[in-house]
């Protein structure tokens, strides 16, 4: 026997009798109207526990006088609580509640699994106990203490807190000479923080009791901050703050940018005005919204059998509505029946009909049940990019867009989209940052794919599939009403936000951010 494999055996039999021995863990905090105070906790073999001792002064119980071996009675008012060693039923008055794990009685004192104080508490004591295991609070009595989680992105030009705060709660955010602080209308916070990379704009982000506040610690590479805060499901609020550095350098300006868009320079920081006040002033006139399948091809289907062409039929009508209602925009759909569509067609359309962003709906499908949440596409380059070097090669005549630019003269009818990548990148983006304010989203929530109905688009274009139809729960929430005009919501939004970025001159944007996912070439597939 090595002597890994030794240490390995000897872990396995500690944490199978946990009474081998404890060490000292991470206190819980307890905080009531006005208080807060630490409440120790022991790990044995991994265990997280808490003495019954530390319970016993903490939640005025009483040990009761007539105690048996292997055994413990606690009693408050006329509630009993009994423990039997080595037994993960705790009894409550003559009700059995179970735990994670049974009490350990060590040293001649008793300790319990910290689920004891969710699970068992709440029943004898006189005021609601709370236990928030992500960020260790117990919380007492009938107390405001919302749960705010945290999420960290960062692109070329800023990097954006996104706070859900659930349940919604009144903040605001005063900025410091060297920090943000985001103070809540709160007794307390349930404050879970994400990871910052290696960062030279933020230097932490931490917790303050009192007044309740989270601070964003700032280093003096700080320029400018904005934030925007709009309801999201299940009655949260998002806090998305966006942090951008000091600009350091003013280049001179770019030449005059051609009519048709090209890629800048990431380097150069996209709010300097001079840059925005020479892109051209576009607009956004009308909106191209692709059904996807229809007719013969139903797409994906749910195990209680809805059909993807359903689904997507639906939220474009939703769309085309709230679109033309509030926005005043010409709506195009590619399809306004169950009808089959050739996927080259539905850019056709798009094209023919002058569309200025094309979206095309879809609900995803997986072999994982589990699997679920929105994605959002815009066309992979990489793969078409080598199919433009071919076909320019080859000097096969190919039809081309009329009326175009010069660019566009020289770009085959089906690459329209190679033109627009960038944008379609920034496009995309707008509308990822709209659905998870509302939506569940996938952990890869915006991606490139090869997706053949992009790529004739001639305008700003990305796929949307927004859930996985094969997941019954979100098979059930892709039929509802709430649920599609929660999708709706964000897109409505996101071309909102898109047509304002267009409108101020939108400042280019270069390739992706890395942390954008490729989808694994075993994944792909050509809806
Ligand atoms: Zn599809």
């Amino acid at each position: 026997m090595s002597h890994r494999l030794f240490s390995a055996l000897a872990f396995v039999l500690l944490a199978l009798n946990p009474a081998q021995g404890q060490t000292p863990d991470e206190p819980l905090t307890l905080v009531s109207r006005d208080a807060r105070q630490p409440l120790p906790t022991v790990s044995f073999g991994g265990l997280r526990m808490v003495a019954v001792s530390e319970l016993v002064l903490a939640f005025g119980l009483t040990v009761a006088d007539d105690q048996q071996p292997g055994r413990l009675i606690l009693t408050r008012d006329d509630q009993v609580v009994v423990l039997t060693v080595n037994e993960g039923l705790v009894s409550v008055s003559g009700r059995l509640v179970s735990l994670a794990s049974p009490p350990v009685e060590y040293e001649g004192a008793w300790y319990v699994p910290i689920d004891f104080i969710g699970r068992t508490l709440p029943l004898v004591y006189n005021e609601a106990v709370d236990l928030r295991r992500r960020s260790g609070l117990v919380v007492l009595g009938d107390i405001r203490v919302p749960q705010v989680v945290g999420r960290y992105q960062r692109t070329e030009s800023r990097q954006r807190l996104r706070l859900m705060i659930s349940p919604a709660t009144p903040h605001v955010i005063e900025e410091q000479p060297d920090q943000l602080l985001v103070q809540f209308e709160a007794d307390a916070l349930d404050l879970v923080l994400p990871d910052l990379a290696t960062n030279d704009l933020i230097a932490g982000l931490r917790g303050i009791d009192s007044p309740p506040a989270l601070a964003v610690d700032l280093r003096d590479t700080f320029g400018s901050f904005s934030a925007t805060s709009e309801a999201a499901i299940g009655g949260a609020t998002e806090l998305v703050i966006d942090i951008r550095p000091r600009p350091t350098t003013v280049r001179a300006a770019p030449p005059p940018i051609p009519a048709t868009p090209r890629p800048a320079d990431p380097a150069v920081d996209p709010d300097l005005p001079a840059l925005a006040d020479l892109a051209p002033p576009r607009t956004i006139r009308a909106i191209a919204i692709d059904p996807g399948h229809g007719g013969d091809d139903v797409g994906t289907r749910g195990p209680n059998g809805t059909l993807e062409k359903e689904v997507t039929l639906d939220v474009a009508r939703r769309l085309q509505t709230r679109i033309e209602s509030e926005l005043g925009l010409r709506v195009i759909l590619t399809r306004t029946t169950d009808s089959t569509v050739a996927l080259d067609e539905r850019a056709a359309i798009a094209n023919n009909n002058r569309a200025d962003l094309f979206i095309s709906l879809h609900t995803n499908a997986s072999v994982r049940e589990t699997a679920a949440g929105a994605e959002v596409f815009y066309l992979s380059l990489a793969e078409y990019s080598e199919e433009a070097r071919r076909t320019e090669d080859g000097g096969q005549p190919l039809p081309t867009v009329g009326g175009g630019t010069r660019t566009l003269d020289i770009v085959p009818w089906e690459m329209a989209q190679l033109q627009h990548v960038y944008d379609s990148v920034r496009w995309a983006e707008t509308v990822t940052d709209e659905l998870s304010l509302r939506l569940p989203m996938s952990p890869r929530g915006l991606q490139r794919a090869p997706f053949r109905v992009l790529v004739g688009a001639n305008m700003p274009a990305i796929v949307v599939e927004m859930g996985f139809i094969s997941n019954p729960d979100q098979e059930t929430q892709l039929t509802s009403a709430t649920f599609q005009n929660a999708i709706v919501n964000g897109l409505l939004r996101g071309i909102i936000r898109y047509r304002e970025e267009v409108a101020r001159g939108m400042p280019l944007v270069g390739p992706p951010a890395p942390a954008t996912a490729e989808r694994p070439p075993s994944q792909r597939r050509l809806p």
